[in-house]
């Protein structure tokens, strides 16, 4: 790529803004986990939708790929340009400004590189709740969160980040902005046009901004850490808190006795949280927004039906919010902890909640039969149906000799989880991943349908290309 480019691009954005030098761009050219290292021109930092849209359009008029990123922490290597690659990273993180807060409407528009964490913590000095929780809350942006439509620890209650939001603006792949930041809860005009940026990985536009709902702040809450025989007893749980809770049950997490025994192993200052090992666990949340009720309360009258009528074997509930945060902690450090245990393959695969129980006995039971050895780190958010069936390696195998069975090893856990009428990608996407097995579980039908969309949306084929589709 000539000189002339990059001194157009540091035009744009100004020398501070623009990185060519191996060793400044390395940390974005490579994964959250590791696994996929690409190439590019440059990454360029803007901080304006204009300087986005003057990107865009040189990038459409010279043909140079461009590959959105936000805090980089993908699980799918969705954010990082393929392996000799001519990409431009468009790294959103500076663009990371409150533009309004509109306390009637209970909306707040930002802009995309705003970090998770930051976007709850102004809601918290609103006296509101922006309800996405997610263990990468402190890197990741709502950028990134609106491109993979992030789920995270409450969606039971809230719904993931699609239902979160209102409006959007994107830089379209031609470079014209569509400003859709509409704070609007109706709005039948036609086609809803944000939905399919909502998810889309950067392979349609570059969001650059978006109207996020906010919900009252929880007056009181409950977490308990519970010990259960096995998912069909963890669902047997999660039923009665359904009928009995209703809508405050926020959070219903299912974790796996190898995953707390990788937290206690790798992660500093956790403790058992019972002093009997089960081999499962529920992490359980209650909030309520009205004062008249105790979530707190609540659970402890929950958990004692649930013992005696056995939904559960023993149960642990939070005294403040420290000991709430530490239980929690547990379950946001599993993936941090299964990084120390060398080579694993993920699985963020969703089935009917009423398929869960059945899910882990068979691609448990498959798994052990196809690999000697093979740890299974089984957790995730069984209230919505998804789990993370992640494995580690067997102790005897090096990393590669495991990573050389993934393809096998997706297959089987993919195809269980095709019979169940579940989704091979819940919550993470496909990115560069599951972009070609993603081809064996959907229709030629509705394979068609996205490629027509991406085809007239993004005719070059400059957004973010070998990701999706
Ligand atoms: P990036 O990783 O930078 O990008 C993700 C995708 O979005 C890429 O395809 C990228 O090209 C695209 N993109 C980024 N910004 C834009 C933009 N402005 N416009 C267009 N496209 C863009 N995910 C969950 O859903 N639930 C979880 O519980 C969860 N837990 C996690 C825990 C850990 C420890 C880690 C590391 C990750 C977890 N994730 C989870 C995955 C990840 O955090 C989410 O996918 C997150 O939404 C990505 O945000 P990001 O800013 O890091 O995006």
């Amino acid at each position: 790529m000539s000189k002339r480019f990059l001194d157009q691009l540091v035009t744009i954005v100004g020398p501070q803004a623009i990185l060519t030098q191996a060793e400044a761009m390395a940390p974005h050219l490579i994964d959250w986990r590791g696994r996929y290292r690409g190439d590019a021109l440059a990454v360029v930092k803007p901080n304006s939708t204009e300087q986005v849209a003057a990107i865009v359009k040189l990038c459409a008029e010279t043909r140079t790929a461009i590959v959105p990123q936000g805090g980089n922490t993908s699980l799918c290597g969705g954010s990082v340009p393929a392996e000799k690659s001519n990409a431009v990273v468009l790294n959103l993180t500076r663009m990371n400004k409150v533009r309004a807060i509109d306390l009637h409407n209970n909306t707040i528009t930002v802009e995309a590189g705003c970090v998770l964490a930051q976007l709850q913590q102004v809601a918290q000095e609103n006296d509101r709740l922006f309800p996405l929780n997610l263990a990468a809350e402190g890197s990741c942006t709502i950028g990134g969160n609106l491109s993979t439509n992030a789920g995270g620890t409450a969606v039971l209650r809230y719904g993931n980040t699609r239902e979160l939001t209102l409006g959007l603006e994107v830089v379209l792949p031609d470079g014209q902005t569509w400003s859709g930041l509409r704070g609007l809860r109706k709005d039948n005009t036609g086609y809803d046009l944000k939905q399919l940026f909502i998810g889309a990985e950067g392979t349609l536009g570059i969001i650059t901004a978006a109207v996020l709902k906010l919900f009252p702040q929880p007056k009181s809450s409950g977490t308990a850490f519970v010990g259960v025989t096995s998912p069909s007893q963890a669902l047997a749980l999660l039923n009665q808190l359904r009928a009995n809770c209703a809508e405050r049950l926020t959070g219903f997490e299912l974790i796996s006795r190898l995953c707390l025994d990788f937290v206690l192993r790798h992660i500093p200052n956790t403790h058992d949280p019972l002093t009997v090992a089960y081999p499962w666990y529920v992490l359980v949340e209650l909030s309520e927004s009205a004062s008249a009720l105790d979530a707190g309360e609540l659970l402890e009258q929950e958990l004692a039906i649930a013992l005696e009528q056995s939904r559960a074997v023993d149960a642990v509930v939070a005294k403040s919010s420290a000991q709430s945060q530490a239980l929690w902690a547990m379950r946001e450090n599993i993936s941090e902890a299964q990084r120390f245990e060398g080579a694993s393959i993920k699985h963020d695969v969703s089935v009917p909640i009423s398929a869960i129980a059945l899910f882990v006995t068979q691609a448990s039971a498959a798994l052990a039969a196809a690999v000697e050895g093979i740890r299974i780190v089984a957790f995730g958010h069984m209230g919505d149906g998804n789990l993370h069936f992640n494995v580690s390696r067997p102790l005897a195998l090096s990393d590669a000799e495991f990573f050389a069975q993934a393809h096998r090893l997706n297959g089987i856990v993919y195809d269980l989880v095709h019979s169940l009428g579940g989704s091979i990608s819940a919550e993470h996407g496909l990115g560069q991943l599951k972009r070609e097995e993603i081809t064996r579980y959907k229709s030629s039908l509705e394979l068609d349908l996205m490629r027509s969309i991406k085809r007239a949306w993004d005719p070059l084929n400059i957004m973010n290309p070998g990701k999706v589709i």
